[in-house]
């Protein structure tokens, strides 16, 4: 890999050089086993211990099929669907790669018994393959993670509706934790010059979530004036949630745990700040069979304290079953719930008398199509919207970087370096950079 390190990191390679690099054979990549799914049997969720199950090997290099690309990664980040994947819940990902390998001769490819995982990178092309015309070898990238076939029609009019739809890295092999990932050539958006590689690498799949859960019309569709309850706001997620928020004219009630994450929050700009550890609120008694209505109303004062007696237009949901109760009866009437996710537990309950009598909506938002994830990045690249990111691993330290995710230890993004040797590099727009240094740091140190 030398090779192709030197050739980035000189700066001035050209195309052709880049195009005639040798590409090595094998590897380092974060790796799960897929015999070891078992691994954490009879353990407690919170106990699973990525660092036991995430590995850092040398793989093969997969052959490169019809509209694809593959990228030397300089840097990558932590999602949490590598906590998910390293824990093997709620399901192990092998599943999802033996069914993605039955699609054709040429998926099979992703069909085996190590899973390379990642569905973030900032990198350079090296190499595409035929039909690719919009990349060449040597661009500066970033990738989003939505992997689609679309043969069929159903996803030609939002992409994330295509039958084989898919997350990089999640539920397809060769992911961006690693020096090298397999991408489809329709994944890759320009990275941003003012940004370096782990700053760049770190916004990708939250970003891109947070802006069609909340900003895209196949979401909240967002408007100006809207008062925005965002769960987790200094995390991966809700760290663009609120950005978003600010952004687009709206006012983030942002709920948090800690005073540290409520620093964070008003750094960026938020006023109305929750902290759920000091109001202590208890959704559910202590068995976690009932849920207390009383204390939705406790936290619906608390809302309309902050707002001057304002309920809800939007909750930005995530945490699931904890909170969702919570969310629905909160929301004004004809306000609207979008939900992507359940962090601590999928079967929601809800008190559906508030839902229906006040016409509030429930939306189901994952991902984000491919314009949406450009329209994300492109805010990035304009010094709009700011990544989050707070620490950076090396590549081999990946099972911590995932822990802290799990741990819920962390501050917005975790960042990990593939190739790139050290962190500060890659940029090459140090004016737009000096115009938004405080607030790419916000994160930072914290
Ligand atoms: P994250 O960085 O861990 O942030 C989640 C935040 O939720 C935490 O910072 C925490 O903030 C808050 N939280 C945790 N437990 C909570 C609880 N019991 N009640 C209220 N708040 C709680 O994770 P993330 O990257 O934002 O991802 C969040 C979830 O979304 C994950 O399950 C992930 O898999 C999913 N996700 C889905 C998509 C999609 O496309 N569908 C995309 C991205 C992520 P405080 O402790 O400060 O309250």
């Amino acid at each position: 890999m030398q090779n192709i390190l030197d050739a980035i990191l000189a700066g001035d390679t050209a195309t052709e050089d880049f195009a005639h690099l040798e590409l090595p054979e094998s590897y380092r990549a974060a790796t799960v086993h897929k015999d070891e799914v078992d691994m954490f049997e009879g353990i407690a969720t919170r106990d699973k211990d990525p660092r036991k199950s995430l590995h850092v090997e040398d793989v093969a290099l997969p052959e490169l099929g019809p509209g694809e690309a593959l990228v030397a990664v300089m840097a990558s980040a932590i999602n949490y669907n590598t906590v998910w994947t390293s824990i093997f819940e709620p399901v192990s990902t092998f599943g999802f790669l033996e069914r993605y390998g039955r699609v054709s001769e040429l998926t099979k490819r992703h069909d085996l018994p190590y899973h390379v995982v990642g569905s973030d990178l900032a990198g350079v092309v090296l190499k595409t393959g035929p039909g690719v015309t919009k990349w060449k070898p040597g661009t500066e990238v970033v990738a989003h993670c939505l992997s689609v076939e679309l043969e069929g029609p159903e996803g030609h009019d939002d992409t994330m509706m295509d039958p084989e739809q898919r997350i990089w890295g999640f539920e397809t092999n060769f992911g961006g934790l690693a020096h090298v990932a397999l991408v489809k050539a329709n994944q890759l958006m320009p990275k941003p010059a003012h940004l370096t590689w782990e700053e760049a690498a770190s916004p990708g799949l939250v970003n891109s979530t947070a802006y069609r859960q909340l900003v895209s019309k196949n979401g909240g569709a967002m408007k100006q004036g809207d008062n925005v309850l965002i769960w987790g706001a200094s995390g991966g997620l809700g760290g663009y949630a609120t950005q978003y928020a600010l952004n687009g004219g709206a006012t983030p009630i942002c709920v948090v745990s800690n005073e540290e994450k409520a620093k964070i929050a008003r750094s960026m700009g938020a006023e109305l700040i929750i902290n759920r550890s000091e109001e202590d609120y208890k959704f559910w008694n202590e068995e976690g069979t009932e849920q207390n209505p009383r204390e939705w109303k406790r936290f619906g004062a608390k809302i309309r304290e902050l707002t001057g007696g304002e309920d809800i237009d939007i909750v930005f949901e995530h945490p699931g079953r904890e909170t969702f109760g919570a969310s629905v009866f909160v929301t004004r009437k004809g306000g609207t719930i979008t939900t992507c996710a359940s962090t601590t537990g999928y079967m929601h309950e809800y008190d559906n008398r508030y839902l229906w009598m006040n016409l509030k909506r429930i939306i189901s938002s994952h991902f984000a199509n491919y314009r949406e994830s450009w329209e994300a990045n492109r805010l990035i690249a304009k010094g709009k919207i700011h990544p989050t990111l707070s620490k950076t691993y090396s590549l081999e330290e990946v099972g911590q970087a995932a822990l802290d995710v799990h741990r819920n230890a962390h501050q917005g993004k975790v960042g990990v370096l593939c190739l790139a040797p050290q962190e500060g590099m890659g940029v090459r727009d140090e004016e737009t950079r000096a115009r938004y240094i405080n607030e790419i740091n916000r994160f930072r140190g914290v």
